[in-house]
């Protein structure tokens, strides 16, 4: 028993810093409104950030798309397994990301974490002279990409574009890689996405985007942080994921067509592994439609008059609401106890908002991270807003009486 015994003293370990992790089970579909335990509960902590989750035509196309394909795809994409289905979407998101590249081609993937890692092992395996310049918040797909692909990797602070500048331009790698998050999903501020561009061009280095939050949500289409920011290049490689704003699932990567052509050909997460089911990619071009539609557009409006109601409603003194203005809203509390104690007291209301701990955010950052959703009311987002600000001033009262000031 030597071995589990090992495994049970480091999970004990974990739990005595405050930092297991649990999960609850959820009986409803996604929504603002779930069932957990019998109980109905307002969430502001899912990534379906257009409400799209449950929307009645994608559940529709989904069950089309089912009896249409199947339930399995039954086959990686490189033998049987890529459907009509698929190839419709990645024709559809070519188009769709259009705009911002030069003779733009999409892949579709199961998930965005195995996208990431195809980009960068894919463009960084074929040269091995090859140099990965990361910023510091990326996603841990990202990261794991760079650690994957097993070459030089320099980490540059956040958003620090003159320390990005001179990393490259000390450089002598052949092939430079710029990677990073669009929206950063645990602080919801935006890369200076024209400023790295620019930098990419100047030192003739790729920029591969991971738009996980911004895909749908951003720009007045929802095309996202390309059409947010208007770039459009040769070097850009986009990454959006399927399963956040487009309420769906899996993920896709939109570049031009040889950099496409070369992740077929090379990037093991893409070839290695079963088609993601068909009905899903049928789904996701309903799915589109809405994002890209007037209610699509109708949808983003309402969040971002969410987003300015809970800046507008908080009274805050000593915990930091982010300034972000996108569906990603984080209260900094800063230690994990106090971070995990005020996520249980909201959840004893009724209210589920995510705690992020380290090792996801840095050490002394821990917070609440609100994710807003198209799908909640202006009342929902009230709630939230009284009761956050009610239990700041109850747990500051409740701090000085420890104190004894
Ligand atoms: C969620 C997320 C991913 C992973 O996407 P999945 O489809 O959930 O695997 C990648 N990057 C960022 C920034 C994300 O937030």
């Amino acid at each position: 028993m030597q071995l589990l015994d090992k495994l049970a003293a480091q999970l004990e370990e974990r739990r005595q810093q405050g930092l297991i992790r649990t999960r609850r089970t959820v009986e409803s579909p996604c929504g603002p409104h779930l069932t957990v335990d019998g109980r109905d509960i307002l969430a502001f902590c899912s990534n379906d950030y257009l409400g799209l989750a449950a929307h009645p035509a994608i559940v529709d196309a989904l069950r089309e798309g089912a009896a249409r394909y199947g339930a399995g795809s039954g086959a990686a994409h490189l033998i049987s397994g890529h459907s009509r289905a698929h190839a419709q979407l990645e024709e559809r998101l070519a188009e769709f990301a259009g705009p911002y590249l030069v003779e733009s081609r999409a892949l579709y993937f199961c998930t965005g974490y195995m996208a990431n890692l195809a980009v960068v092992t894919g463009l960084a395996a074929g040269d091995k002279d090859t140099e990965i310049f990361s910023e510091s918040l990326n996603h841990a797909s990202l990261i794991d990409g760079a650690r994957l692909s097993r070459t030089a990797l320099k980490v540059y602070p956040h958003a620090d574009v003159e320390a990005l500048d001179e990393l490259l331009g000390t450089s002598t790698a052949a092939n430079k890689i710029v990677v990073t998050d669009a929206v950063f999903s645990m602080d919801g501020d935006l890369a200076p996405l024209p400023e790295l561009l620019a930098l990419c061009e100047k030192h003739g280095a790729w920029l591969i985007v991971d738009d996980a939050h911004g895909f749908g949500t951003l720009g007045e289409h929802g095309r996202g942080a390309l059409e947010h920011y208007n770039l459009r290049s040769p070097y850009i490689v986009y990454v959006g994921t399927l399963g956040k704003a487009a309420g769906v699932g899996g993920a896709f990567v939109a570049a031009h067509a040889t950099v496409i052509e070369t992740l077929i050909q090379r990037a093991r997460p893409y070839i290695f592994t079963t088609a993601a089911p068909p009905a899903l990619a049928h789904a996701l071009l309903a799915s589109l439609d809405i994002i890209a539609g007037p209610e699509g557009r109708e949808r983003r409006l309402h969040l971002s008059r969410l987003v300015a109601k809970w800046h507008d409603g908080l009274r805050l003194s000593g915990w930091t609401a982010l300034p972000s203005h996108t569906a990603i809203q984080p209260v900094v509390i800063g230690a994990n106890e106090p971070t995990m104690r005020a996520a249980a007291a909201l959840y004893g209301q009724g209210i589920w908002v995510g705690a992020i701990r380290p090792p996801t955010v840095p050490a002394g950052t821990a917070r609440l991270r609100v994710t807003l959703s198209a799908a909640h009311s202006e009342g929902d987002v009230e709630r939230l807003v009284r009761a956050v600000n009610a239990l700041n001033v109850q747990m500051n009262a409740e701090e000085r009486t420890t104190d004894g000031t």
